[in-house]
Formats: C-alpha cells, sequence, structure tokens
C-alpha cells in the first residue's frame, strides 16, 4: 500500500515522545527530527518538508503541547491539521460547464495512466454525477495502439469512443468531437492526448493548440506516483505551459512512498481531484486531503469505507442475504456471492486498514485474500453439485473426495474450505441474532 514506510514512521516518531507524559523542548525537537527524516524518506519534496515542519513545530510550541500530559494527541492533532493543509485542505469537485457538454483534457507523459483514466472518469461522472452519454475522444494518435485501446475501454463501459484514426492532427479531431457531441446531446466529452516519454516543448505546442480550440473546462494531468520527485517536476511543467486544472495521481495502489501526493499541492498550487488505485475501470478514487492524512497518520478512513460499500453493494441483494443468514439457508452459492462483492472493493488488507484502530493489528500484512485464493476457492465449489451447494451439511467424506479430484485439489483443501464456511455461517449467525461487533455499529450509526 502507498505510504506505508511513512506511515509507520511518523506514528513512531510521535507516539515515541508521548509515552511518559509530559515532554520537553528537547523531546519535540527530536520528534521534529524524525518527522522531516520520515518526509525525506517518503520522497517528499525538501523545501515542502521544511516549510511543514516549521509550521508543526511553532504550533506545537505556540500551544500547550509541552504542559500536556497527552501530548502525542496534541502533536496528531497538528501533524493531521497540517497534512491536510499540505494536500490542499478542503476537496475541489470537478468544474462543470454551466451549458453542456462539459470539455475535459486529459494530459501527462506516455504511461502515467491518461487513456485508463479517460474511461475511469467517464464512468465516475455517469455513475456519480448522474451526467449521461459521455463521449471519449481518441486524440494520441502518435502512440501505437492508444487508440484501439480507448476504443476497447468505451465498449467495456458502453460509453461512445470518436475517433479518426491516426493520420489526423488531434487539434482537428478534437474540434470535429466537440461539434458532433454538441449535435449529439453528449454532456460530457473527455479527450485523451499523446504524450510523450519526456516533457518536450513539440508536445506542449500541441496541447496548446488542443486547448485554445476546444476551450475545456478542466485540463487534468495524470502523473504516476510511482515516479516520485520526478512527478513534481512534471507537474510543474504541464502546469507552466497549460495552466491545468488539476491533477489525478496514477497506482497510488502500487509500493509507492507518496512522495508525490505530498508535495504537488504545494509546489504548483494546483488540487489533487482524484487518485488511481488500480487498473480496473472502477479504480478511481476522489481525493480528500483530510481523508489521506488520517489513512497515512493510522486512524482510518471510515467515510470512504462506508461510501465504497455503500456504492459496491446492492442493497436488494445484501437484504436477501441478511435473510438467508437468519433464516440458516446462506449457502454454498451465496458465500461466492459475497466473495465476490467483497472483491469488488477492493483489497481486504486495505479495506481493514481503513477501519480506526486495525492498522495495528499484528499479522495484518499477510491478511490478504490473493485472487488465486479466490480462484482454488471458486474452482471447489464449482466441482460440487447443484444439491451440494444448496445443502452444504450434506457434504459427506465420498462426496468431498469427488470434489476435491474434480478440481484437482486435494481433500484437505476441501476440508478447508468447509470448515471456513461453518464458521462464517457461524459468526454470520451470532452477528444477526444481535451480538453485533463494533464496526458493524459503527455502519449503522
Ligand atoms: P497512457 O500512456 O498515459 O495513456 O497510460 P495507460 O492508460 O495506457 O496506462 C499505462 C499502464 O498503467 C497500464 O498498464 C494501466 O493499466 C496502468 N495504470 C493506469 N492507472 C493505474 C492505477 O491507478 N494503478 C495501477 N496499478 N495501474 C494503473
Amino acid at each position: 500500500m502507498a505510504f506505508e514506510g511513512l506511515s509507520e514512521r511518523l506514528q513512531g516518531a510521535i507516539s515515541s515522545v508521548g509515552k511518559g507524559g509530559k515532554i520537553s523542548e528537547a523531546d519535540l525537537r527530536q520528534m521534529m527530527r524524525e518527522i522531516r527524516l520520515a518526509l525525506l524518506e517518503a520522497d517528499v519534496n525538501f523545501k515542502v518538508v521544511k516549510k511543514f515542519v516549521k509550521q508543526v513545530n511553532e504550533r506545537a510550541l505556540g500551544s500547550d503541547v509541552l504542559k500536556s500530559l497527552s501530548p502525542a494527541q496534541q502533536v496528531v492533532k497538528i501533524v493531521d491539521e497540517e497534512l491536510t493543509d499540505l494536500m490542499g485542505g478542503e476537496r475541489e469537485p470537478l468544474n462543470m460547464a454551466s451549458q453542456p457538454p462539459t470539455v475535459m483534457m486529459m494530459v501527462g507523459l506516455q504511461g502515467a495512466g491518461k487513456t485508463t483514466t479517460v474511461g475511469k472518469l467517464a464512468k465516475y461522472i455517469t455513475e456519480e454525477l448522474g451526467k449521461k452519454k459521455p463521449l471519449l475522444v481518441a486524440g494520441d494518435v502518435y502512440r501505437p495502439a492508444a487508440v484501439d485501446q480507448l476504443k476497447t475501454i468505451g465498449q467495456q463501459l458502453g460509453f461512445e469512443v470518436y475517433d479518426e484514426g491516426t493520420q489526423v492532427s488531434p487539434v482537428e479531431i478534437a474540434k470535429r468531437a466537440l461539434d458532433q457531441a454538441k449535435l449529439n446531446g453528449n454532456q460530457v466529452v473527455i479527450i485523451d492526448t499523446a504524450g510523450r516519454l519526456h516533457v518536450n516543448e513539440e508536445l506542449m505546442d500541441e496541447l496548446r493548440n488542443i486547448k485554445a480550440a476546444v476551450n475545456p473546462d478542466e485540463i487534468l494531468l495524470t502523473v504516476d506516483a510511482m515516479t516520485g520527485q520526478d512527478a513534481v517536476n512534471v507537474a510543474d511543467a504541464f502546469n507552466e505551459a497549460l495552466d491545468i486544472t488539476g491533477v489525478v495521481i496514477t497506482k497510488l495502489d502500487g509500493d509507492t512512498r507518496g512522495g508525490a501526493a505530498l508535495s504537488i499541492r504545494s509546489i504548483i498550487d494546483k488540487p489533487i481531484k482524484f487518485t488511481g488505485q488500480g487498473e480496473k475501470l472502477d479504480a478511481l478514487e476522489p481525493f480528500y486531503p483530510d481523508r489521506m492524512s488520517s489513512r497515512i497518520l493510522g486512524m482510518g478512513d471510515m467515510m470512504t469505507l462506508i461510501e465504497k460499500a455503500q456504492k459496491d453493494f446492492d442493497e436488494a441483494e445484501a437484504e436477501k442475504m441478511a435473510g438467508k443468514i437468519k433464516d440458516a439457508s446462506f449457502d454454498f452459492n451465496d458465500f461466492v456471492a459475497q466473495m465476490d462483492q467483497v472483491n469488488k472493493m477492493g483489497s481486504i488488507k486495505d479495506i481493514i486498514k481503513m477501519i480506526p484502530g486495525m492498522n495495528k493489528i499484528p499479522g495484518l500484512d499477510e491478511f490478504d485474500v490473493s485472487e488465486k485464493e479466490m480462484l482454488r476457492v471458486k474452482a471447489i465449489v464449482q466441482s460440487m453439485t447443484p444439491y451440494e451447494r444448496e445443502n452444504p451439511d450434506e457434504i459427506s467424506q465420498s462426496r468431498r473426495r469427488r470434489i476435491a479430484k474434480g478440481c484437482g485439489l486435494d481433500l484437505q483443501a476441501v476440508n478447508q474450505l468447509i470448515k471456513q464456511f461453518n464458521q462464517t455461517r457461524q459468526v454470520m449467525s451470532q452477528m444477526s441474532n444481535g451480538k453485533m461487533s463494533g464496526m458493524n455499529k459503527m455502519m449503522k450509526r
């Protein structure tokens, strides 16, 4: 997960000072040194680090941290507020035109995730903002296969793609796409543009021309979080040339140290609007500085978790499931359906980390259900007869042996799954009978 190292070090630095109650000025200095190192190691721009540490230090000295009996808590509050501020303070939503179509231009270097983000964004805008008929425009005429890639994405999502192949100038393509959108009533037009391996003038000129031709409401820059400081330099160059309106930081699901996310706002003074959290087309998260700060400081992110649950869980389906749990008719078909639902929300480990206080649970890092594991479970369930799936208690030893043979796994794997299934069923029935866990209570509030 992104920010893992930073998260650990920051929490370590803060908690180490507060153990014995009051702290001295020397303790505070030591902690500031550690916070500084933690940020530098996370590849945060050094100017940003300097300013940040100075600010936290001044606020800590100015408040009653030194007199307090719970200094760590107060420092956490200050660091949390400053981190939030560093990443922009408030969430900045997308600019929408008062008269449709809203025109968005996606820019960035090759490989940053532009084309993928065009698709993700179109999906987000239709599902979350209720806009209809997005038109995706294939304006990357240089990268081989970029046009086809966008067409495939359009097909997957059921959205229209405008393309004129690769022999026409992208400025002309953008203009004609916009004309078509006006005629056809597309509410949003998202233009994919060409990238290069590095920032260069030819690229910037072309982008400036497209901008002049279509006058976009949003110019969103995609930068790859994995490139660290480079992402910040790239953002600076694109902003100089195009006066961008926002940033999408992609690949924040990877093992990035997170420096780009923490530095960009402060260096170019443009908001981060979204983060890319995976290759799938629903892996786009609106960026909330306060929630991100909370995650970095290990305080969880209940808001995002609840929103994810609301979005991904089908309510009617959930009620049907609750009924089945109550009358104990939960079977293997339901088990697989549940697994698919949870899988839609992303990695189980990352989901758990969004619950306040859960990031410190020992062994959490091993707690992940990989896609391989899911496939194994499905293979076993598919090898059962419909009768067995619906009547889990009837699966005798001889049936288990047949199931194992059918899916090419050993008997032990089948036994283990059935045991796991029984345990799940038991926990679920306890929960539905009123013994709700703390998390459930929180979700219901
Ligand atoms: P473009 O050259 O800027 O158009 O980049 P693409 O959209 O083709 O993306 C380059 C690669 O990055 C592809 O393999 C994408 O699947 C991958 N990618 C894009 N966004 C993300 C993200 O948020 N997370 C991860 N893990 N991969 C991503």
